[in-house]
């Protein structure tokens, strides 16, 4: 089989640097679940749809259509550059929104999986451990605490030049958790064989070769 890290956690826990890297390094493939989520939630919103279960079946029919592609590290909706736009905080909880619908997340289900190719995928979101690739060979659960999460999103914003104030940024992203771990489908949680790892106070460096370590402990090579 196709090698998979799974890389799971919640809101900001460095989930996308740490996966990029390890991708990086290996030479594998990379996906960014959460940023399928936020086409979704881009693309319906622009549709006029309200984000909520009345408007299920049609999310789930832009989700399953969208002319989407990665390129390069940037995003794209058709010939639309949209990586900036699916990055804000309102795109992150209008991703939530629409990532609590079941139909949306089985629309998406195959894109994902197709990610999965030679030589192997690191993959990042909410339930890739859990439902995308219950069969990966390692699944890392990262945490931080909240108030380390809503510290460095708010370094984020500001070396992008958006200010912002980090109590705001902490509810926004416990809130995003609460509704991540409340819903119905794939909420989130680790998979029963997850290894845990909490990054509150390691460097980025030191969670990749804490990683790396795992990953030549389970895939001899
Ligand atoms: O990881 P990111 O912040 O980009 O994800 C945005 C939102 O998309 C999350 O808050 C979550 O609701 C949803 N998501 C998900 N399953 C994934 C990845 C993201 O439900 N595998």
């Amino acid at each position: 089989a196709v090698p998979v890290i799974c890389v799971d956690g919640p809101t900001a826990s460095g989930k996308g640097t740490l996966a990029a890297e390890l991708a990086r390094q290996l030479g594998y493939h990379y996906l960014d679940s959460g940023a399928l989520y936020r086409v979704a939630g881009l693309a319906a919103r622009r549709a006029h749809l309200a984000l909520e279960p009345s408007q299920e079946a049609a999310i789930a029919d832009l989700a399953r259509a969208l002319p989407l592609r990665f390129d390069a590290g940037r995003v794209w909706l058709g010939d639309e550059d949209i990586s900036d736009a699916i990055r804000t905080e309102a795109a992150g909880m209008d991703a939530s929104r629409v990532s609590a619908l079941p139909a949306v997340r089985e629309a998406l289900q195959a894109l994902q999986q197709g990610f999965r190719r030679l030589p192997g995928l690191v993959a990042d979101g909410r339930d890739m451990g859990t439902v995308i690739f219950p069969d990966a060979p390692l699944k890392v659960y990262l945490t931080a605490s909240a108030a380390h999460r809503a510290e460095r999103r708010h370094k984020q914003l500001i070396s992008k030049g958006i200010s912002a104030n980090i109590a705001d940024l902490r509810a926004d992203l416990e809130a995003r958790d609460a509704r991540d771990s409340s819903r119905s489908v794939a909420p989130l949680k680790p998979a029963e064989d997850a290894r845990l790892l909490d990054n509150s106070d390691q460097t980025a460096q030191q969670s990749v070769d804490q990683v790396l370590h795992w990953w030549r402990q389970v895939q001899p090579f």
